[in-house]
């Protein structure tokens, strides 16, 4: 059982009508934690009001009508499985805390319900697996998930109401759901076992998932809890990534490098970075070094810490699609000046999402090789949020990246694998993208006229993640594309085969889209000419100007007329605060400027 009882030893059960009544105290006083600017997080332990005395603690289980006995097991390995479960009524609320649901994710009881004490509240078994270190990144834990949902290791027991209740046991992307309709009299046992089989086996093909953005406070005492939650979404490398601005850094997690990973079978949680994060130039996120990297003295000169990153083994880039947070300015200086690995395209976070590729072709059409990875942001960001708003849908996994690792799973093959650009991003689909046999990341050289075979598929299931297109795209543009119903083509199985003729080089990558918000991209394969780059000759000019844009956006922060902080950028005081900071960016501004200037003159 992997209960973290003693985790949660100081709380104390709570029932629905305290949590009601908590609300009605806390509500009117949350703080703000300096976290992340647009998702207006608060928190409600600095501003709890004192309590009466409470109940000791206890573990006895909840008292109800019936009774549901539930194992889950990988039916291939027919072995128990870490796995998420949402149990919900007639109405489609879950079982469980009403406030959970009903209330936006950051009010006072939304918190407090994920608070309850597994085995203790209608909807939690005693085998939920919570953690200590909640969402605001207070020691609030939670043991209920964003929607209701929990995580079990492969079995659980729970006191049931009588009524009608529909049961989902998922386990990621990989694997096809199971529902069931319970129906519970006063009495009844019902005893249960979900076999979870795959449509897809991703690792027997090499390919492993990520969550490049999760943020969870670890010490190793949480490891083994942390691993099932992601094994639970089947994501077999989850990034624990410590957050920082300028004034301090939150999510802390213990260790780094091989000290800070821990695994078991094909699955590993490992330490990042997102830091530096300002309002100014983006957030940013580096993972597999050895060390945490954070310059407070220098805090707007990414490049510096991105190469102390590259020294330590690891990989830098952008989140957030580079969209938020001005993200494609400090991308326009980075990828300019050959500093960063990746970009995270796919993400629940923007509105545009989850997929937002415009600075991600921009910089392809310059010619710049850009690595596509993708994360959750957990606890933030889930399909359908509203930043600031009601966000129950977080999940771990909900974008998610595959890397190509081969016939064995290891972290640092993992890490190569990221390092060589083998990836592809998605919210479901799977898809694969062969140019002249060469995986995404690769570079394909041929001879001017030539021509390259181009192989794509798109993987899917009929009912879960309906597939309705798949394209191949060069240069932004549709090469190809096949759609379900046409002939040989169908919502599990899209396949695209034929041949290009390069009289320059290009970028080719595959997208397919599924289901509502379901959709998938690969990183580029490379194509070059006679060894000629692979920029977009038809919008250079175009892709030129707007980056030109961009840097002037920054050299106009520079300048601003004021040194003066301005009081609502929580994340930092501004460049203008420092004056080598300011003759610093200048410089990069000038080196990408240059930079631009050189690509103008190409052909
Ligand atoms: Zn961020
Ligand atoms: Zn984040």
């Amino acid at each position: 059982m992997k209960t973290p009882e003693s985790a949660f030893a100081p709380a104390v059960p709570l029932s629905v009508t305290r949590i009601a009544l908590a609300f009605a105290a806390l509500a009117a006083s949350p703080s703000v934690l300096l976290a992340h600017p647009n998702h207006a997080v608060s928190q409600v332990a600095a501003a709890a009001p004192r309590r009466d005395p409470q109940p000791p603690a206890t573990t006895a289980p909840v008292r109800a009508d019936a009774r549901l006995s539930v194992t889950i097991r990988d039916a291939k390995l027919q072995q128990p499985t870490p796995a998420r479960v949402r149990i919900t009524d007639e109405t489609g609320k879950p079982l469980g805390p009403l406030a959970l649901t009903a209330l936006p994710r950051n009010a006072p009881p939304a918190a407090e319900a994920r608070l309850s004490l597994p085995g203790t509240v209608i909807g939690l078994p005693p085998q939920a697996i919570g953690i200590m270190y909640g969402p605001n990144d207070t020691a609030q834990g939670y043991a209920f998930q964003m929607d209701g949902a929990f995580y079990v290791n492969g079995s659980f027991d729970l006191a049931m109401p009588a009524g009608k209740f529909l049961i989902t046991i998922a386990k990621g992307y990989e694997f096809v759901q199971q529902t069931e309709e319970l129906t519970f009299k006063a009495g009844d046992h019902l005893i249960r076992a979900y076999d979870l089989g795959r449509w897809v086996d991703m690792p027997q093909r090499g390919w492993y998932s990520a969550d490049d953005h999760i943020h969870l406070r670890r010490s190793p005492r949480e490891n083994p809890l942390i691993l099932d939650w992601v094994a639970a979404e089947d994501v077999h490398v989850g990034v624990l990534l410590q957050m920082g601005d300028f004034w301090t850094t939150y999510f802390a997690q213990y260790a780094w490098g091989e000290k800070g990973r821990y695994g078991a079978g094909e699955y590993v949680l490992t330490s990042g970075q997102e830091e530096p994060r300002t309002g100014e130039l983006g957030h940013t996120i580096s993972l597999g070094a050895q060390a945490f990297v954070r310059f407070q003295d220098d805090y707007f000169l990414y490049d510096k810490l991105f190469d102390r990153v590259h020294e330590l083994g690891g990989v830098s880039g952008y989140a957030h699609q580079g969209m938020s947070f001005h993200g494609y300015r400090g991308m326009t200086l980075d990828v300019l000046a050959g500093k960063i690995d990746f970009l995270e395209l796919m993400q629940f976070c923007v509105p545009e999402g989850p997929l937002a590729v415009e600075h991600y072709y921009r910089f392809l059409d310059l010619g710049y090789r850009l690595t596509a990875l993708a994360g959750s942001d957990f606890p933030w960001c889930g399909r359908g949020a509203r930043p600031g708003e009601e966000q129950v849908g977080a999940q771990i996994g909900n974008a998610r990246f595959y890397t190509y690792v081969g016939d064995e799973f290891g972290f640092p093959r993992w890490l190569d694998g990221v390092k060589a650009g083998h990836t592809f991003v998605t919210s479901g689909p799977v898809i694969d993208l062969k140019v002249n046999g060469q995986i995404p990341g690769s570079a394909v050289d041929v001879k001017p006229g030539a021509k390259v075979r181009i192989v794509a598929t798109a993987n899917g299931h009929a009912s879960q993640i309906p597939l309705r297109r798949l394209q191949v795209i060069g240069h932004g543009k549709i090469l190809a594309e096949a759609k379900a119903g046409e002939p040989g083509q169908d919502a599990s199985l899209l396949r695209l085969e034929f041949e290009h003729e390069v009289k320059h080089g290009i970028w080719l990558a595959a997208r397919a889209e599924a289901g509502p918000s379901q959709m998938a991209h690969t990183t580029p394969v490379y194509v070059t000419a006679g060894g000629d780059g692979f920029h977009n000759r038809s919008n250079l000019t175009a892709q030129i100007d707007v980056s030109r844009k961009y840097l002037a956006e920054i050299r106009a922060l520079l300048r601003a007329p004021t040194d003066t902080p301005r009081p609502s950028a929580r994340s930092a005081p501004g460049p203008l605060a420092y004056r080598e900071a300011r003759a610093r960016l200048e410089q990069r501004i000038a080196v990408a400027e240059a930079k631009l200037e050189e690509l103008s003159r190409r052909r």
